[in-house]
């Protein structure tokens, strides 16, 4: 008997790749990680753990940093909301341990491709990018996706490796390394947080695109399926399930706006005044076409939002409750088709929009206090947009925020920290501490 006829929900393997060298190694899942760590972030931390046992002297954007892509038991399961997953290393952000967490369909894919866990190590001499098919996994170059957006990089990558091909990806704030840089998986759904996507970069590592074929074993399947069923029904007979499935995370919105804790003016006061615009209400009858879920979930909490002014136009995964405070209620935006476009440019260019819009707040209450030259104004649209722009392509003043808001606060000074709303170099997100 194997470890994997005993330890049933995992595929039994970790997939291991040394882009400096460009070995290619499959090693046992070890038990004592299924017994004592179980999936996702367990796995990421222990994995980190030992795989930088001086982490004090790895250098988040060096060839010995690793970028740890972990699933767990349920992935790839009909168990619901189990589509999510986790990326773990070092922060160049804050320089201590970072993960992020995404949903989507590419951690069910780790698993049917036979990982549970894919460790990256090393960096490419040119770009490259990772190409799984169950067993064969291929180091290919990825010089004709350079400096191209999540948008395209992913259509190409399924286009070149067949339409069942499910994508995780950086943009251009990858490739420049921006603190803020989000790893995207399934075009829409990101690996935002600790700049995990500048890490990808650093490793010249523009994608994995992954196709697996296997079946995931389970010790009781008819017993799973009831137990699941269950579950499904206990989460759609909740009374939150009819706003959260309709409106999405934009409900959140709305109760927070009613505990004015709204994160308005870079968080100088909770009252925000276009509720009437950000509503989930007004947000869905203005721009959402569709709710869109991740793999195995009923509640399919993401909208689908299209911006038909003509200066806005873009059609995509639209913002989610975190987003309408970063670049809305923070830089204090009054209408909502400029956050729905800057959101969706962070998104192509792969980028943290918590992040980016906190730091778009802080500049502004910078330039309000006149303690910079450039000058912002409260509600600036255009500014915001032309921020995330410059941030992404570290153009100007865009490559001092692509440093982050600390690096950013001290370089300020006057006492600008006393409003720089990160902590450990980490911009705060939406959730106003003080409600
Ligand atoms: S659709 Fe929403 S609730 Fe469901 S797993 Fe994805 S993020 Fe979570």
């Amino acid at each position: 008997m194997t470890e994997q006829d005993k330890y049933f929900g995992y595929m039994g393997q970790i997939l291991r790749v040394n882009l400096s060298t460009g070995e290619i190694k499959k090693e046992p899942l070890p038990r004592e990680l299924m017994e004592d760590y179980i999936g996702g972030r367990g796995f990421g931390i222990k994995l980190l753990t030992d795989l930088l046992p001086d982490p004090n002297s790895v250098d988040p954007l060096g060839p010995e940093n690793v970028l740890i892509f972990s699933t767990g038991p349920l992935n790839g399961t009909m168990s619901p909301s189990s589509g999510r997953y986790t990326v773990t290393t070092k922060s160049p952000l804050t320089g201590i341990f970072g993960d992020a967490n995404s949903g989507g369909a590419f951690g069910a894919e780790i698993k049917f491709a036979g990982y549970d866990v894919i460790i990256v190590e090393g960096q490419a001499a040119e770009l490259v990018y990772l190409n799984i098919r169950d067993d064969r996994v291929e180091i290919l170059t990825a010089s004709d996706l350079a400096g191209k957006g999540i948008m395209d990089t992913t259509d190409i990558l399924v286009e070149k490796q067949g339409r069942d091909t499910k994508v995780a990806c950086i943009g251009p704030a990858g490739e420049n390394m921006v603190f803020c840089a989000a790893i995207a998986n399934d075009k829409y759904h990101y690996l935002a947080r600790c700049a995990v996507g500048a890490v990808m970069g650093s490793k010249k590592l523009k994608a994995i695109a992954i196709n697996g074929t296997l079946d995931l074993k389970l010790a009781a399947p008819a017993e799973f399926l009831k137990k699941s069923g269950d579950c499904y029904r206990k989460i759609t007979e909740d009374k939150t399930y009819d706003d959260f499935s309709y409106y999405g995370t934009a409900v959140i919105t709305d109760i927070a706006a009613e505990s004015g804790g709204l994160s308005t003016r870079n968080g100088q006061t909770g009252i925000f005044d276009h509720m009437d615009k950000y509503s989930s209400h007004a947000y869905r009858e203005d721009f959402v076409t569709r709710s869109e879920s991740c793999f195995s979930c009923i509640i399919h909490c993401s909208n689908y939002a299209v911006v038909e002014e003509k200066k806005y136009k873009c059609a995509g995964k639209g913002p989610e409750f975190e987003t309408f405070v970063a670049l809305g209620s923070r830089p204090d935006l009054p209408e909502l088709g400029p956050v729905i476009y800057a959101n969706y440019l962070c998104n192509d260019y792969g980028m943290d929009t918590i992040s980016v819009g906190g730091i778009i707040g802080f500049l502004f209450e910078c330039s309000e206090k006149g303690m910079i030259p450039e000058k912002y104004q409260w509600g600036d649209a255009d500014a915001v947009i032309e921020l995330v722009r410059k941030m992404a392509f570290r153009e100007g003043i865009g490559d001092e925020m692509a440093k982050g808001m600390k690096y950013l606060a001290e370089k300020i000074g006057q006492g600008s920290m006393d409003f720089a709303l990160q902590t450990k170099g980490m911009e705060l997100p939406a959730y106003d501490p003080r409600t």
